[in-house]
């Protein structure tokens, strides 16, 4: 399939002070779209100016939810190429994602054609201050106009690009976080495995229950028992505990991050002992109450690595590692951007250029 250009006759003013981009609040002049039928499967893809859906108010996707996403990044390297990091897990992850949610598979390496193609017409939107990328956001959401729960007929694929700023503007410095006990964000045989909006829709309300108190995410237990360790906020979670990492294993309601196979897959190289298995939240804080050495540290493609100083479970509040960060957090968080950035060598073969 070819992919048709259209290009913008005007283009916005790219951001005078990248130090400013924040997150996801600006988008580039184009966009990426591709449509499904029935009787023409994933058809007409186009690269064409960014403008607004007009949707039918009875659109499904707007009553019952059935939509998927993905999120990865863009980096410019030093010598001013942009590439991106295992990128196929992510058309691979949304496949799952779309089985899962009885929307049709797209060809993942027609859609990561499609994805460079895109970059490479946006290619002077990827900024370059330090820390700095280009956020991209695949999405496939439900279109037919219909009132009644069944699976769509048809579906609008499309990808959208965003300049974000740095993570960590003031540091890389340890967040505190909330265990809930009466919210769960998902359940084994339910989409928890999936990314689809209703699972974030579903985790606001605990969210805000911990800002309030004053923490950062909610760490999530199990649906089912509530007492071993699922995520935090939307990341997956690591512990160090005397040496080992440990992380929860894959379960059917954990979402399997791309950045959590990688640190996986480095901890392999370097030799450090990892084991994915059911980790109950008293192990990891009676851990650190007996004086164990004990570091947790969330994962996902927008932090990276986002160290956890303090966790509080029920009236307990547990300082982990002296609420400082530490050294085996320190080498992945250091290690994984390095290869994003080229600045270091890419010894799994991550990195897929672009232009
Ligand atoms: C996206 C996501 C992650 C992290 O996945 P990455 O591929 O590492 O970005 C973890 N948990 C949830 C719930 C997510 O949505």
């Amino acid at each position: 399939m070819e992919i048709t250009i259209t290009k913008a006759k005007e283009l916005k003013p790219k951001p005078a002070d990248e130090s400013k981009l924040g997150f996801g609040k600006l988008f580039t002049d184009h966009m990426f779209n591709m449509d499904y039928a029935p009787d023409e499967g994933w058809h007409n893809p186009r690269i064409e100016p960014y403008a607004s859906f007009q949707m039918d108010p009875a659109t499904m996707v707007l009553h019952y939810g059935q939509a998927i996403f993905e999120g990865l990044k863009g980096y410019r390297t030093e010598a001013g190429h942009i590439q991106l990091f295992r990128p196929q897990e992510n058309f691979h992850r949304s496949n799952s994602s779309n089985r899962l949610l009885c929307i049709p598979e797209i060809d993942e390496k027609f859609a990561l054609n499609a994805l460079k193609q895109l970059i490479t017409v946006e290619k002077d939107w990827v900024p370059s201050a330090p820390g700095t990328s280009l956020y991209i956001r695949p999405t496939v959401i439900a279109t037919d106009v219909f009132l009644g729960v069944r699976a769509s007929s048809t579906y609008r694929f499309f990808i959208i690009l965003s300049p974000v700023g740095a993570y960590y503007p003031g540091g890389f410095n340890p967040v505190k976080i909330w265990v809930s006990t009466r919210h769960v964000r998902a359940v084994r045989g339910g989409v928890g495995e999936a990314k689809t909006p209703g699972n974030y829709a579903a985790s606001l309300h605990a969210g805000d229950q911990a800002q309030k108190r004053g923490y950062t995410q909610v760490l999530w237990l199990d649906g089912v028992e509530q007492k071993y360790v699922e995520e935090v906020g939307s990341m997956n979670i690591f512990f160090v505990i005397g040496g080992e990492l440990v992380t929860p294993a894959l379960n059917g309601s954990i979402l399997p991050g791309v950045t959590r196979d990688s640190v996986i897959a480095l901890a392999r190289l370097w030799g450090i002992p990892c084991t994915e298995r059911r980790v109950a939240i008293r192990e990891v804080l009676d851990a650190q109450i007996q004086g164990q050495s004990v570091e947790v540290f969330g994962t996902g493609t927008a932090a990276v690595i986002s160290p956890v100083g303090i966790i509080k479970f029920g009236n307990e509040v547990v300082e982990i590692g002296d609420n400082e960060v530490g050294p085996v957090t320190e080498r992945f968080y250091k290690e994984l951007t390095d290869i994003q950035y080229g600045r270091a060598e890419d010894p799994l073969g991550w990195i897929e250029p672009v232009c």
